[in-house]
């Protein structure tokens, strides 16, 4: 006889994305339409990645795609920074 005990997990899921720069909240996406893709990533990580596992550091902030094109890209060009437009299709 298999005897078995009831158990519950906790899961997490992302609920609400909030711009680190403006405040702006989105639910737990910045695209409002259902196939639209609006996505920022900021993002240094910096450690050893094993066969067997990884181990890093992340330093990483969620910026809105507005404050990404309206603050963050001229930020940096004005440190020199060179943006490349490319677009994807397949
Ligand atoms: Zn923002």
């Amino acid at each position: 006889m298999i005897i078995y005990e009831d158990k519950t997990y906790t899961t997490r899921v992302v609920e609400l994305i909030r711009c680190d720069c403006c405040g702006k909240e989105s639910k737990y996406r910045w695209a409002t339409g259902g196939f639209d893709i609006e996505e920022v990533c900021i993002k240094y990580e910096s450690g050893k990645h094993y066969p067997e596992g990884r181990f890093t550091k992340i330093i990483e902030a969620d910026i809105c795609p507005e404050c990404f094109k309206d603050i963050i890209i001229p930020t940096l060009e004005k440190v020199g920074v060179k943006f490349l437009t490319r677009e994807s299709d397949f």
